[in-house]
């Protein structure tokens, strides 16, 4: 048999508040936050290159993306 009482707790969560891109320093707005809309930058090198295994993150606005790398990198749509 168990026996259960009723206990009120605090919990403490990390939420999400302000992101800004990390080229231009622009602050996303509550809905791009929601949605994190925001670009994700993710670049991984492999063992032997220069930055063996480390791997760079960071957060990119549209503008950005469009300036810097849209040209250069392969896009994919996620469905
Ligand atoms: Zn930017």
């Amino acid at each position: 048999m168990k026996k259960y009482k009723i206990v009120k707790k605090i919990i403490e969560k990390e939420e999400l508040v302000k992101v800004t891109c990390d080229f231009c320093g622009s602050e996303f707005n509550e809905s791009f936050i929601h949605y994190k809309a925001f670009g994700k930058i993710n670049i991984t090198f492999g063992y032997s290159s220069k930055y063996d295994f480390r791997t760079f993150e960071g957060e990119i606005c549209d503008s950005c993306f469009e300036k810097l790398f849209k040209s250069k990198l392969r896009g994919h749509m996620w469905n």
